[in-house]
Formats: structure tokens, C-alpha cells, sequence
């Protein structure tokens, strides 16, 4: 084990803690290739429902199809 060569400050510690502690933790998102939305890693996308590049939910995959036709009522 290595030991420490000086004694931590209490303001450098104070920081350390501070930063341990807030709970603050970015959370995981990534893009989906198929539409670019947000979504999680990992995860069936829950706009188009492709995952790996193939659609794994029937019904979020035909919602995916209409969206993409351009809507004339905006
Ligand atoms: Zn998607």
C-alpha cells in the first residue's frame, strides 16, 4: 500500500467529499442510429424501436414510419 507523503488539507479534503458526495452523475444517453433521438444505451430506441440497426417493437417501428411521411396539419 502506498502512503500518503503529507497530510491532506482539510480544504483539499473538504474538496474531495464535496465532489464524492453530491450525488450529481451524468446519466447515461446515447443517440440512436436510426432516427437520432435520445435514448439509453443499450436499449430499444423508444422513437422508432430499431435497436442494432433492426426493428425489435412492431408498434413503436410503424409509428416510426408515419412520423417520417411529412404531416400536413402544422
Ligand atoms: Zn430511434
Amino acid at each position: 500500500m502506498g502512503v500518503p507523503k503529507n497530510k491532506t488539507s482539510k480544504a483539499n479534503r473538504r474538496m474531495n467529499r464535496a465532489g464524492r458526495y453530491t450525488g450529481f452523475t451524468a446519466n447515461a444517453i446515447s443517440l440512436c442510429p436510426q432516427c437520432g433521438a435520445l435514448k439509453q444505451p443499450h436499449h430499444a430506441c423508444p422513437e422508432c424501436g430499431y435497436y442494432k440497426g433492426r426493428p425489435v417493437k412492431q408498434a413503436a417501428a410503424e409509428k416510426a414510419e408515419k412520423a417520417e411521411k411529412p404531416a400536413k396539419a402544422e
